[in-house]
């Protein structure tokens, strides 16, 4: 028997959407780095996005890498975010190449590369207005220099990453700017780049537009390719599909109860203070899922059924229709947010179909090709 609450992962689906997105991509001349961290790493979905030619994968946490490097998976790594220092040797150990803005960490990790007898690659990044991490552009080549200097690593390109902490979106301007400095990197070291990667899924509104993509040739995608949206509007990717992860839930009472609380109202369990309007009796039900293992503002459930709240361990439902019965489930489309509380919620299964035996799609689950 299926448990629940669990996570059910169409990897038909998720190959359908990363090899639409590499393909679509290649035409700009751009590669695809598959970003595994909403998955922790997940083993059988990073060789899913290998298949779907994705040219290397990246995750931002080392114990993700490791895990995927555990279960043999064959690829290039890359640490996605900037290495702590502490974990320097760990990182030289199991990543390819790493995302770095400090130099006193590109020092560390050369002298854990030269003790392990490696060459380790990196890529240096750029802020250009999202004020997350990044070198400010002023200072990039004189860190250019310093890391050319370091023995036992290797320059492997820039990149930057938008959209992330101030929603700040990537268009012809901020892009054309990493190609500037990717340009002007060249210029002033004499060192070519390898790879300069323009960001993530708020990337392809720019990059698959008509606006040339300059010295861009890669992206690391995430979201897009497990939920099928872009993330600047989260409207759907055409002809990819949005519903290849369903969160599936049990209801554990179902009643029909009154709108309005009764009582001195205060606080919730969660801090806040509800004003309830009167709307008589609904059909309420209680699933058995809470703020320990999703987002309850990132979830959507189907037609009939509206989320009204939730607690640690219990999300309530009511639904319009239909009493639910007890023990029936009940299934959840997930945003960005949900999924990731989701994927790493140890009272969550996780359950995935093998590749290629998935059922034909559900009608109107596809989105329409343009
Ligand atoms: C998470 C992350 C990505 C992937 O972002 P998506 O929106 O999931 O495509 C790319 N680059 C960096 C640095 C990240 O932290």
């Amino acid at each position: 028997m299926n448990r629940a609450p669990r996570l059910e992962i169409d990897l038909d689906k998720i190959f359908h959407n990363a090899h639409a997105l590499v393909q679509r991509l290649d035409c700009h001349g751009i590669s695809v780095t598959g970003v595994t961290k909403a998955t922790l790493g997940s083993p059988d979905i990073a060789n899913v996005l290998l298949r779907a030619g994705v040219k290397s994968l990246g995750d931002s946490r080392i114990e993700s890498i490791e895990s995927m490097h555990d279960a043999n998976v064959v690829s290039k790594m890359t640490l996605i975010r900037t290495p702590m220092i502490t974990q320097a040797a760990r990182v030289v150990k199991c990543a390819d190449i790493s995302f770095n803005t400090e130099i006193e960490v590109i020092r560390q990790l050369s002298v854990e590369a030269r003790k392990a007898g490696r060459t380790h690659r990196v890529l240096l990044m750029v802020e250009l207005g999202d004020l997350r991490e990044g070198i400010m552009p002023d200072d990039l080549v004189q860190v250019v220099r310093e890391t050319l200097r370091l023995p036992n690593i290797a320059l492997d390109g820039i990149g930057t990453n938008l959209a992330c902490r101030s929603g700040v979106s990537p268009d012809v301007n901020n892009m054309a700017k990493l190609t500037e400095l990717a340009k002007l990197v060249e210029a002033t070291t004499g060192q070519s780049l390898n790879m300069v990667s323009g960001g993530n899924s708020a990337n392809l509104t720019w990059a698959l537009g008509d606006a040339p993509t300059g010295r861009i040739n890669n992206l690391r995608l995430g979201e897009a390719i497990l939920l099928g949206r872009e993330t600047l509007q989260r409207e759907p990717i055409p002809g990819l599909h949005t519903d290849a992860i369903t969160l599936v839930a049990e209801v554990i009472e179902s009643k029909i109860k009154p709108t309005k609380p009764w009582g001195h109202i205060a606080q919730t369990a969660f801090g806040v203070r509800r004003t309830a309007k009167d709307r008589g009796g609904v059909l309420q039900s209680i699933v058995a899922i809470g703020r320990q293992d999703i987002d309850p503002e990132g979830l959507e459930a189907t037609r009939g059924i509206r989320i009204c709240s939730a607690s640690s361990d219990h999300l309530v439902l009511e639904s319009t229709d239909q009493k639910l019965p007890i023990g029936a489930e009940v299934t959840f489309q997930l945003n960005y947010s949900a999924l990731l509380r989701a994927m790493t919620s140890p009272f969550v299964g996780k359950l995935h179909n093998h590749l290629g035996q998935a059922k034909s799609p559900r009608r109107g689950s596809l989105q329409a090709a343009s």
